[in-house]
């Protein structure tokens, strides 16, 4: 029996002491992938970023069965401004996955320069740290396989129906809702899975989604898909080689602000250069796109930057700002940029990721031991108060970005105060 590149990540330190367990024989090759996600699992989680990693890691530490489902071929890259500020640090600290991450592979952070047209200032950062997300969600996934997870990549996943009981889909009938028929005795909440070889559907007593922007696909909109801001920008970002400037220097955030929109420029610990980018889609088209776009945007700060940015390959993101039409349904729970996002102005993203995982991991015993509806709005609130309420000085600082020339006089006068720049940073990395 084939077993497939996914069984591989079943590690050893995941076996439990069972010697015929599912994992197991799997990795001897006595029963297949479609065996082994085809079973009944505590939490399903689909979409490995920080969001949903964490959250597997921290429920099978629990001494709940997880899997967790990525789509794409693992380690994978993501658009990211790459800053992991210090509120992040601290969770992933706490949690013990800052020693699956080698320190050639990070760099601390404390220093930003903000130009906004003519407008410049400099403040200090609450430390921080550069990390490039091959090697941050690489470090997660590490870590939630030595505390119990079955990781599958290569695996897209979605839940089906529409938030209510489920029972099998009858005979070989395709996949989907109408499909499903309601049972009395619901204990389960099934997921569709695919592979580039096989597909199936497993059950989960409860299934987190933490698939980012994008939705798990158009049929599931409705249900779970996000009400996004119609004056979004879109984010955009690739890697320069770390010869064409000596700008950013290591450890400091350039942020260049134009009409358009703005650049974030880090420097990896290993020489070359992240730029992310939040841009306006019509600034984008009329300077005949992103690469044009960007390097229009920090010409005056630096030609060698401009000169690169207008010649890497660039990728985009949907629409940035948004919000999920509900937290959660059925034994279901939404968790990071899957609920909700702000442009990303303030480097906040992943913190809000980590720190809604940590709340909800707390949620998942009680929900998989007796799962009841409630549990839904209780998500909210706890979602509230770890993510929401801290995302409105991002969601300020983004509209005033839409005015270019007054955020220009703002940033003169903060110049001539960086004491409060620095207060600013510091609230934001606060843990509650
Ligand atoms: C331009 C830009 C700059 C940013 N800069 C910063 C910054 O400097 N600092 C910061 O903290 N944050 C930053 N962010 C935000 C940060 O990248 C996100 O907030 C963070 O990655 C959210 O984590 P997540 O786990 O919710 O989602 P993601 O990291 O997006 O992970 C979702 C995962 O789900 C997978 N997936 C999707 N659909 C499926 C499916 N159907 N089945 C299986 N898997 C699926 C995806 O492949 C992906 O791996 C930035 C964002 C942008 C766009």
């Amino acid at each position: 029996m084939a077993v497939g590149m996914a069984a591989k990540f079943v590690k050893e330190s995941n076996w439990k002491s069972d010697p015929d367990s599912p994992e197991k024989l799997a990795v001897s090759g006595q029963v297949s992938n479609t065996q082994l996600l085809s079973q009944t699992w505590d939490v399903a989680v689909i979409g490995a970023g920080p969001a949903g990693t964490l959250v597997a890691g921290l429920a099978a530490r629990k001494g709940l069965r997880v899997v967790l489902l990525e789509k794409e071929p693992w380690p994978r890259n993501k658009v990211c401004g790459c800053c992991l500020n210090g509120r992040g640090v601290g969770i992933l600290q706490k949690a013990g996955v800052l020693e699956h991450l080698s320190q050639s592979e990070r760099i601390a952070l404390d220093r930003m320069e903000l130009r906004v047209l003519w407008g410049r200032a400099r403040f200090d950062l609450p430390e921080g740290l550069v990390i490039s997300r091959p090697a941050m969600d690489g470090a997660l996934v590490d870590w939630a396989i030595a505390g119990g997870v079955s990781f599958f990549p290569k695996t897209k996943a979605k839940p089906l129906g529409d938030g209510k009981p489920f029972s099998e889909p009858a005979g070989n009938a395709p996949l989907g809702n109408a499909h499903y028929k309601e049972q009395p005795e619901d204990g389960f909440i099934p997921v569709a899975w695919e592979t580039p070889t096989e597909k199936g559907v497993l059950r989960a007593k409860v299934t987190v989604g933490s698939w980012g922007l994008i939705g798990p696909g158009r049929d599931q909109e409705a249900i779970w898909g996000q009400d996004v801001s119609p004056k979004s920008r879109i984010g955009a970002g690739t890697t320069l080689p770390g010869y064409v400037s000596e700008l950013p220097e290591p450890g400091k955030l350039w942020m260049i602000a134009g009409v358009g929109g703005y650049v974030g420029l880090v420097r990896f610990a290993n020489g070359t250069i992240d730029a992310a980018a939040a841009l306006d889609a019509g600034y984008v088209r009329l300077a005949g796109g992103l690469a044009e776009a960007t390097s229009r945007i920090v010409e005056k700060t630096d030609k060698g930057l401009a000169e690169a940015c207008s010649k890497a390959t660039w990728k985009g993101t949907p629409a940035l700002t948004r919000n999920s039409k509900t937290p959660g349904s059925h034994r279901f729970f939404l968790l990071g940029d899957a609920v909700g996002y702000v442009e990303p102005f303030t480097g906040e993203g992943m913190t809000w990721a980590l720190a809604g995982a940590r709340s909800l991991a707390e949620l998942l015993p009680r929900a998989v031991k007796h799962w009841d509806d409630t549990l839904v709005g209780e998500w909210a609130r706890l979602h509230q108060i770890s993510v929401s309420s801290r995302s409105g000085l991002c969601r300020t600082l983004s509209k005033l970005l839409r005015y270019p020339h007054l955020c220009a006089g703002l940033t003169a006068i903060a110049s001539l105060c960086p004491p409060m720049g620095t207060r600013i940073a510091r609230s934001l990395v606060r843990d509650p």
